[in-house]
């Protein structure tokens, strides 16, 4: 990938990462293991460190969104397209629309069929 792209998809991604920290934690990060607040932003990714159990996080985790390598432009963009068709959006055309292989577009379908509506409401800010 030229090295303009991808810093242009990073910025994204945080932009991205940003949206979502507002919509679970109210811009205040919440430490997903054991529930703490007391967490500190490390400066070079939008990753935390927990100053109670000493762990690592960022807001993706216990989400969906969790361990992927896709970006998260194109997973709100998927979200649309797979709750917008009616009939179901094929793996094939998802993976087209998104520009990610037929393998990646179907574990994206099998999670985002998987989680919760009210969730992914939240996620991409309308009702279904
Ligand atoms: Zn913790």
């Amino acid at each position: 990938m030229p090295r303009v792209l991808s810093i242009i998809m990073t910025l994204n991604n945080d932009k991205y990462l940003s949206i979502l920290e507002q919509i679970r934690w109210n811009g205040k990060p919440k430490c997903p293991y054991c529930g703490s607040t007391n967490a500190t932003a490390y400066k070079k990714e939008k990753r935390y460190h927990c100053n109670s159990c000493y762990t690592s996080f960022s807001v993706t985790v216990g989400t969906l969104f969790h361990k992927t390598h896709v970006s998260l432009d194109k997973w709100f963009l998927a979200i649309r397209l797979v709750m917008d068709s009616s009939g179901g959006i094929s793996v094939r055309q998802l993976a087209k629309e998104i520009g990610v292989n037929k393998n990646t577009a179907a574990s994206m379908v099998k999670r985002i069929k998987e989680e919760d509506l009210r969730v992914l409401e939240r996620f991409v800010g309308r009702k279904f």
